[in-house]
């Protein structure tokens, strides 16, 4: 198995999504788990409707339409009005509703996680749709019942043992298994974030229950480089590379990986691939 995971700089509106599916379309034959992050800027989006329900500054209700039109708007270029869609969003954007009108009464950082998993949830859901109507073989998964976690919420732990035995579970099932990056679940059905940047560390986490062949992150930039490629100065672009020499990288402040991502299949010997979602044709950068 790969496991492929898709952040909300590649993933963040209709277009893209039709991209993913193109992307896809020529690795049907493949084994893949899938982990996709919110899209766009949504988990930012998020934070700053739970800032405005704790700070009550009235602005929580505007920000939530905000995020929630722009996933419907996605999904009305993308499926038609009859779809099935249209209830799995709405059942997820409820449950947030439901927390922002009511009264202020649990902890930060419970709500938090609550309220900003939306992100990813959406995107999945729209992703795997989408998918399924392009006649992949994709099945959707809640990662709150695989990744389980402890109640350390906004930085949560996950169990190892329990959630190696829900993802075997999972993988009997057959087919691609889809789910979602930075979230996690507690034994007691409450959501659990892992930390911000955390779906490549949530994918490193798949590929190592799957004992996957490999991980490929796809980007918004073709590969690792010296420095940050956005920036004027000139870098250069590393095709090859160690784990310790990505770790260093990343400990001189790069944000192009994820530290515990890298632990965890450095461990495992999986190797690691940074891609450009806008050329599959291009190998990128492989950390092995
Ligand atoms: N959506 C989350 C974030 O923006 C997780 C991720 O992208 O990895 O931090
Ligand atoms: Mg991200």
């Amino acid at each position: 198995m790969q496991v492929f995971k898709f952040g909300g700089s590649v993933i963040n509106d209709a277009a893209s999504v039709r991209a993913l599916a193109e992307l896809l379309r020529g690795l049907a034959h493949e084994d893949l788990a899938i982990v996709v992050s919110a899209m766009g800027k949504t988990t930012n989006a998020l934070e700053g409707v739970l800032e405005s329900y704790l700070t009550a500054d009235g602005l929580a209700t505007e920000k939530f339409a905000s995020v929630k039109g722009y996933h419907l708007e996605i999904a009305r270029e993308l499926f038609p009005e009859t779809h099935p869609i249209w209830i799995e969003l709405n059942d997820l954007l409820v449950e947030v509703e439901w927390i922002l009108e009511d009264e202020l009464h649990d902890e930060k950082s419970y709500l938090y996680d609550q309220i900003v998993c939306l992100g990813e949830l959406l995107a999945s859901r729209i992703v795997a749709a989408f998918l399924v109507d392009e006649g992949l073989p994709v099945k959707w998964y809640d990662v709150r019942g695989l990744l389980i976690t402890d109640d350390s919420y906004t930085k949560a732990l996950v169990n190892l043992e329990v959630s190696a035995k829900r993802c075997k579970e999972a993988r009997s099932a057959g087919g691609w298994i889809l789910t979602q990056g930075f979230i996690g679940g507690t034994v007691d059905n409450n959501s659990t974030t892992l930390g911000r940047e955390g779906s490549d560390y949530s994918a490193a986490l798949l590929a190592y229950f799957f004992a996957a062949q490999d991980v490929t992150l796809w980007k918004d930039v073709n590969g690792i480089y010296t420095g940050d490629p956005k920036l004027a100065d000139p870098v250069e672009r590393l095709e090859q590379l160690s784990y310790d020499e990505a770790l260093a990288i990343v400990d001189d402040g790069a944000k192009v990986i994820h530290r515990d991502a890298l632990t965890l299949l450095r461990g495992q010997k999986i190797p690691l691939y940074v891609r450009p979602f806008v050329d599959p044709t291009d190998q990128g950068s492989v950390i092995a």
